[in-house]
């Protein structure tokens, strides 16, 4: 007796799209099918290894396609690993992902575009729907009895049926009635066009039986005909070739194939390594972000082969953290076929790896950015954020890292972007130092009273408006040979308070000082200001001002470092506040303490009271 259960909310929800929105690219479904039935196949040739019972099934492995026009059906067969009653409910009913709510929300708001997306949020099987009002899927596990294979039925409405049953061969087979309007799929040449546009690197033959002129004993073509069974798919391992034997548009395909991306890929790179580690790779750097690149538990890292078997989806230890962007595959000669992950940790042929890879990485990347400016500016809007993690974790390479990072300065106009390199070459003959200045946004920085010293002899600063860059340019700490000073924190030696200026204050300060009390580090002059009268700075090696917010946001204990209030000497205020009396200076510490903290984009301990002052001095004024 067949059952009837009802598919979780998210899939009812996915089909309804589906069905009712995804029109363009209908035939991607066949990619994702094929797709699974690869994957399949890759599983049981590695359980195969430890469980030799799974080869039972046979190993000569193999996707059937087959379609019958009149009744508008279309198969396809694997004999992988195959699916039990419980694996079925759960891969063919449920939605496991933990994006899968947004992605149902960008796909409904997508439309018909987003088709091609539907394969990199793991719910590929469901394409079968753009084209098919009725799909039943036939499996049977390797390993199991033939009467213990499952049935799965659904025309998408809100509901599947589930059923025992009985197959011969291991694997499974999953049949489409295709719709009336999609009709024009059912012939062998659609099919065979299909198969070679998206599905030609799948490692194993994708065949069909197609009818072909008998060839007579003169090695023409007869006019009878019989069927015989073709291969579709050229099968070719691209990162086993010769770099030249591949052309670009196969690997753009190849990667298509593997990331189910709609654009090409912002670099290829493809080596080979002989000697100590033998390996070959066939690696990508994305143009765009991928969705998930943020999420916690997303597992990143190239495929790894070894011998032809594929190992592992994703290999972790293959690639730096920040370089998980980059998707493609591996193949080593060396490593043993039943690698473990643990295995995989303590091996040391990894690490030898891991240093090529990374290498070979950073080098297509610095090749970009030299050779491709425009491309490069876009590789790294997108990704520059997960790359400059390198320049904070990779000691050993982070001046190479830094090199590749893109700022704005006070120098480019809004929206171009320089480097390093380029603020050296600009750098004045007495200046020693790189300045930045981290914040919100360009807008933010480019009016702050923090630069008017410097914009008033000219010097260049740099513009770092990234959440992470306090944290990251800080641990670099210096770029070839120049110290990277913040221009929030520390004392900037780009100008010394004359010492008779000094001498003068030397009163105005102390009363300031005692009444600020523990409020703040220090009080000093400072040659930073131009316009202004006040600022507060952090002290070298503190995290600023927008950091520590960034670090209580995340809910990290940050004990607020003090700060230093830094007074114009050439201000008419100051100048006046010498001849003030005691209790005048006090009164009016405050608010300048309470204007130095409102200039650096923090929130005032009593905002009312500041308020109420301000208003009673203007008041005295009118
Ligand atoms: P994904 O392939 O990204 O996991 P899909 O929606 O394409 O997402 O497939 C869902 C799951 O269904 C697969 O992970 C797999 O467990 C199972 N599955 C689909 N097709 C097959 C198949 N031909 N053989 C075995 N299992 C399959
Ligand atoms: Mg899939």
């Amino acid at each position: 007796m067949a059952e009837r259960r009802e598919f979780q909310t998210e899939v009812s929800q996915l089909l309804d799209i589906v069905i009712h929105s995804l029109y363009s690219n209908k035939e991607i479904f066949l990619r994702e099918l094929i797709s699974n039935a690869s994957d399949a196949i890759d599983k049981a040739k590695y359980e195969g290894l430890t469980n030799p019972a799974i080869y039972d099934g046979g190993t000569d492995w193999k996707i059937k396609l087959s379609f019958n026009a009149e009744a508008q059906t279309i198969t396809i067969a694997d004999n992988g690993i195959g699916m039990n009653h419980d694996e079925i409910v759960k891969s063919l009913g449920t939605i496991a992902h933990s994006g899968t709510k947004e992605f149902i929300k960008q796909l409904a708001e997508q439309g018909k575009e987003s088709a091609n997306l539907i394969g990199q949020f793991g719910v590929g099987f469901y394409s079968a729907f753009m084209v098919a009002d009725h799909v039943s899927v036939v499996s049977r596990k390797r390993g199991e009895a033939a009467d213990k294979a499952v049935r799965w039925e659904s025309d998408a409405k809100s509901s599947y049926s589930i059923e025992n049953t009985t197959k011969d061969t291991v694997g499974t087979e999953i049949t489409m009635h295709v719709r009336d309007e999609d009709k024009n799929l059912l012939n062998d040449w659609t099919l065979k066009r299909i198969v070679g546009t998206y599905s030609d690197y799948i490692e194993y033959p994708i065949a069909m039986d197609v009818e072909k002129p008998i060839i007579g004993e003169d090695g023409k073509e007869t006019d009878q005909t019989e069927v015989a069974e073709e291969t579709l798919n050229s099968q070719k391992a691209l990162w086993l070739k010769d770099k030249a034997e591949v052309t670009d548009e196969e690997r753009n395909q190849f990667y298509r194939h593997i990331t189910h991306d709609f654009a090409d890929p912002a670099k290829v790179v493809q080596f080979k390594v002989e000697g100590t580690s033998e390996f070959s790779a066939l690696l990508f750097i994305p143009s765009h972000a991928p969705f998930d690149l943020f999420h916690k538990d997303t597992s990143f890292g190239p495929m790894l082969y070894v011998k032809r078997v594929q190992i592992m989806e994703h290999c972790e230890e293959l690639l730096p953290q920040y370089l998980r962007f980059v998707v493609g595959v591996v193949e080593s000669s060396d490593l043993p076929l039943n690698i473990s992950r643990e295995i995989l940790q303590n091996n040391r042929q990894i690490p030898l790896m891991q240093k090529n890879i990374t290498r070979k990485v950073l080098e297509a990347i610095s090749k970009m950015q030299q050779e491709e400016p425009e491309q490069y500016k876009k590789f790294y809007a997108e990704l520059g954020k997960v790359l400059k993690e390198g320049i904070y974790y990779d000691h050993e390479r982070k001046e190479a890292i830094a090199k590749l990072a893109l700022f704005e300065s006070t120098a480019t106009k809004a929206g171009e972007y320089t480097t390093f390199d380029e603020y050296i070459s600009r750098m004045k003959g007495e200046q020693n130092d790189i300045y930045y200045i981290t914040g919100g946004t360009r807008r933010e920085l480019e009016n702050s009273p923090y630069l008017e010293g410097l914009k008033a002899k000219e010097i260049e600063v740099l513009f770092m408006t990234d959440e992470v860059d306090d944290i990251v340019f800080s641990q670099l700490n210096k770029y070839a040979d120049k110290s990277l000073k913040s221009v929030l924190k520390g004392d900037l030696d780009v100008e010394k308070v004359a010492e008779s200026t000094a001498k003068s204050y030397e009163e105005l300060i102390k009363g300031i000082k005692e009444s600020l009390g523990e409020r703040v580090a220090d009080v000093r002059l400072t040659a930073r200001l131009k316009g202004s009268p006040v600022c507060l700075v952090t002290s070298e090696g503190a995290p600023d001002a927008n950091m520590e917010r960034l670090l209580k946001a995340m809910g990290q204990p940050v004990p607020t470092a003090k700060r230093t209030l830094e007074l114009n000497p050439d201000h008419a205020l100051l100048k006046a506040m010498q001849n003030a009396n005691k209790d005048k200076v006090a009164e009016y510490a405050a608010i300048l303490y309470d204007q130095a903290v409102l200039l650096e984009g923090g929130k005032l301990d009593n905002a009312a009271a500041f308020v109420n002052k301000m208003a009673e001095l203007m008041a005295d004024r009118i």
